[in-house]
């Protein structure tokens, strides 16, 4: 036991003798890489830079300047004949779900495949979304795979498997009944795709049990079966009383937690609105006084335009009349200052299938500026995550998230569904600039 001790000590002095002679075993030079970037879009300002050397040590970026000689030692990446742009964000996805046209798409992966199994389709996902060009995900809940988002998430962040940086909702909310699984015999116990949730106390208990295990923000379900009135406007059935709202978004506040509400109807973004949530996601029955009411609420509206237009035709119904009455409500906040910021709602549709950057295009189609519709999934999507000082942007500092493509996506916003170049953090995760 004195024997080990000693021991011990000599090598403590041995090691500090060391180091005081400036042998540090941490001596080795941290490992750079300078990407060269042909043009680069600065989300900040909206200009188009050309000639950029970024200089990127570990997980960060340290500078970003025009031209020039490589420093020395540092690892050169090629990225001159690309357009070079910060690492997209999504916020809105769905990780644990693979298509949702219809009600029996979403029930079969309810009752007939194990949560384990959904998670590793949701590894697989992860790892679509990052070759997409999504460094970063703001994932909308599980439907029914309970907390597997914080799993697949610790994974990524372990770097065990691929994927973009995450931040979870894990089960999300709606009172008893009103939301799937529904129309079962009462003598099945059955999964359901949130966490039912009654009353003040039990919204109040719900927001701290999903935040013990690990969720970033909260998300509740506003409104349910949409339709239109006579007044021309999507209106909905609101699900929380007003109490039961305020209580999810002041607990979720009081424990530094946002609040995203799903709310596609006038009356559940109105009752959203009241609730004093962070994000309107959907949002297609927005009036010009909700939108008045976002404004002065600085409320962000994630509109999900590529998976609204993608379950539309299957759905029927008012799906299809919903996604004309979105690009109305798209195309009047665009004259004026509702913050729109980017969500797709991927996972509603098939992974495999629809690349997130698709919507892109349905803003640009809709009237939006190519620069201002990338901000939206940039540095917009960053403030909204509270990661304006992390990502967002290619900035020193920020996190070395960047991606880029071979043409120039404010001539063609197409480009961004076939990006050629991803880095998360660092780390290269697809190169196919070679082969051009
Ligand atoms: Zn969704």
């Amino acid at each position: 036991m004195i024997c080990k001790q000693i021991c011990r000590l000599m090598f403590f002095l041995l090691f500090t003798t060391g180091w005081l002679l400036g042998q540090s075993p941490t001596t080795a030079a941290p490992h750079r890489v300078v990407v060269r970037a042909g043009h680069l879009l600065d989300v900040k300002t909206g200009n188009i830079l050309t000639g950029q050397s970024i200089v990127i040590e570990g997980d960060k970026i340290v500078s970003v300047s025009p031209g020039g000689a490589p420093p020395a030692e540092a690892e050169v990446i090629d990225l001159s004949k690309t357009t070079v742009l910060p690492g997209l964000i999504d916020l809105h996805t769905h990780v644990l779900l693979n298509g949702d046209i219809t009600a029996e798409d979403y029930d079969k992966q309810l009752l007939k495949d194990s949560i384990p199994y959904r998670a590793i389709l949701g590894a697989r996902n992860a790892r679509i979304a990052l070759e997409n060009g999504f460094t970063t995900i703001r994932d909308l809940e599980t439907e029914g795979a309970m907390y597997a988002d914080v799993d697949v998430k610790k994974a990524i962040a372990n770097g065990e498997v691929p994927g973009p940086r995450m931040q979870v909702v894990t089960r999300a909310m709606a009172p008893t009944g009103m939301y799937p699984l529904l129309g079962y015999s009462w003598e099945l116990k059955l999964p359901t795709g949130v966490q039912y949730v009654d009353g003040v106390e039990g919204a109040r208990k719900a927001v701290r049990e999903q935040v013990m295990y690990g969720a970033d923000w909260i998300k509740y379900y506003s409104d349910r079966a949409y339709y239109f009135g006579s007044d021309g406007v999507l209106h909905s059935m609101v699900n929380f009383t007003d109490d039961e709202a305020k209580a999810i978004v002041e607990e979720a506040h009081r424990l530094n937690r946002k609040v995203a509400a799903h709310a596609i109807g006038s009356d559940g973004i109105a009752a959203a609105l009241r609730a004093g949530v962070d994000s309107i996601e959907h949002g297609d029955g927005l009036t010009d006084a909700l939108m008045d009411e976002m404004e002065k609420k600085g409320t962000v509206w994630v509109p999900t335009v590529m998976v609204g237009a993608y379950v539309a035709p299957g759905r029927g119904g008012n799906w299809v009349k919903m996604v004309e009455t979105e690009k109305i409500a798209f195309q009047k906040a665009l004259k004026r200052h509702v913050k729109i910021a980017f969500g797709t709602d991927a996972g509603g549709s098939d992974w495999r299938e629809l690349n997130e950057a698709r919507e892109f295009q349905y803003y640009a189609d809709y009237g939006m500026p190519p620069m201002q519709a990338i901000q939206t999934a940039t540095i917009h999507a960053a403030e909204v995550l509270g990661w304006a000082d992390r990502a967002g942007t290619i900035e020193p500092g920020k996190w070395a998230d960047i991606v880029a493509v071979s043409g120039d996506p404010i001539k063609d916003i197409k480009e961004l569904q076939h990006v050629k170049f991803v880095m998360k953090a660092g780390v290269v995760y697809k190169n196919e600039t070679a082969a051009r």
